[in-house]
C-alpha cells in the first residue's frame, strides 16, 4: 500500500471520538477497538482513507467512538453493504464488523457468498457466543447446553462450528484472535487488511455480562499461536478446540484472484465503478406506464 508520508505521524487520538462508550466494564469490545486503531496507525491509514462498516450489536457502538468513514447498517447486513462499497471503489480498504448473532443467523447467507466470491474486504467477527445487545440470548455459536436468557435450562440447538463452516467455503484468508491479546489481534487485522481477497477474522470476544463460559481468563489460558500452514492442516487446527484453541493467521492463499479481478467485463478498464455512476433520466420511460 502506498500512503502519503505525512501519515507516519498518526496516533490513537486521530481515531478517538468523544462520544460516550456504553459497553459494560470488562467487555472485550474495548480490546478489539484498541487493536483496530493500532492496526490502522501501523498501516499508516488515516481515518479518511478507510471505510469501516458496522452491523447492529454491542460492537456497533464502535461506530460512535471511532473516527473515520463509517457506515452503521441493518442487522445481519454488514457484509453485503461493505462488499458493495469494496466493489464500487477498490482503492479504499473496507473493514466490516459484525457479531455472531447477526452474521451466523440472519446474515449468514451474505457471509457464505462473500467468502466464496472472495470480495476484497476484511470481516471481523465479534464472537461472544450470544446476542449481547438484546440481553444474552443464545446464538448459533453458543455451545449446546449452555444456560442463556432464552434457554434457562440450557440451549437445545447444536453449536454451529464457525471455523468448520468457513473452511467448507474454500476461503482465501482465515484468522482467529482473542479480545484479550491486543498485540496479536493488531497483527492479524493488519494481515487481513493487506490480504487481497475476503479476510475472515474470528475474534473470541469476552462478554462478562452474559457469557459466563468463555471469560477473558478462560480464553487467554486456552489459546495458543500457530504459524500459517496448508489448507487441511489449518482447517484441522482451527476446528479442533477440545484441548487448546489455535490462533493467528491460520490460512492464507495469496494466489487467489478477487471477485473484481476475475470479471472479464472489467478487464482493461481503468476507472472505478464509483466513477462511472451517472444520473439517468428515466422520466420518459416511467411516463409510458402512467
Ligand atoms: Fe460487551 Fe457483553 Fe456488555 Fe455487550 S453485553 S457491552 S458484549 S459485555
Amino acid at each position: 500500500m502506498n500512503q502519503p508520508k505525512e501519515n507516519a505521524g498518526l496516533s490513537m487520538k486521530d481515531y478517538n471520538h468523544n462520544n460516550l462508550c456504553t459497553w459494560c466494564d470488562g467487555c472485550g469490545n474495548y480490546g478489539i477497538l484498541t487493536a483496530i486503531k493500532r492496526a490502522l496507525i501501523e498501516l499508516e491509514l488515516a481515518p479518511h482513507q478507510v471505510l469501516i462498516c458496522f452491523d447492529v450489536g454491542c460492537h456497533g457502538n464502535m461506530s460512535d467512538t471511532l473516527v473515520g468513514y463509517r457506515f452503521h447498517g441493518l442487522h445481519g447486513r454488514v457484509i453485503s453493504l461493505a462488499a458493495g462499497a469494496a466493489l464500487a471503489n477498490p482503492d479504499v480498504p473496507v473493514i466490516a464488523f459484525g457479531g455472531d448473532g447477526a452474521c451466523f443467523s440472519e446474515g449468514v447467507g451474505h457471509l457464505v457468498h462473500a467468502v466464496r466470491s472472495n470480495y476484497n474486504m476484511t470481516f471481523i467477527l465479534h464472537n461472544n457466543a450470544n446476542y449481547g445487545l438484546t440481553t444474552g440470548q443464545a446464538s448459533a455459536l453458543t455451545p449446546h447446553g449452555e444456560k442463556m436468557n432464552t434457554a434457562p435450562h440450557g440451549t437445545v440447538e447444536e453449536l454451529l462450528n464457525s471455523m468448520d463452516f468457513v473452511f467448507s467455503l474454500n476461503p482465501s484468508f482465515v484468522a482467529r484472535g482473542t479480545s484479550g491479546n491486543i498485540k496479536q489481534l493488531t497483527d492479524i487485522i493488519k494481515a487481513g487488511i493487506n490480504h487481497q481477497g475476503f479476510s475472515y477474522i474470528d475474534v473470541l470476544q469476552a462478554c462478562p455480562t452474559y457469557n459466563k463460559f468463555a471469560t477473558h481468563e478462560y480464553l487467554l489460558g486456552k489459546c495458543y499461536e500457530v504459524e500459517t500452514s496448508d489448507f487441511e492442516t489449518a482447517r484441522k487446527a482451527a476446528v479442533d478446540t477440545s484441548e487448546k484453541i489455535a490462533t493467528g493467521v491460520l490460512y492464507q492463499d495469496k494466489t487467489r484472484s478477487t471477485f473484481l479481478d476475475q470479471l472479464e467485463a472489467r478487464k482493461g478498464i481503468d476507472t472505478r465503478l464509483v466513477d462511472e455512476v451517472r444520473k439517468v433520466d428515466v422520466s420518459a420511460l416511467l411516463a409510458k406506464f402512467s
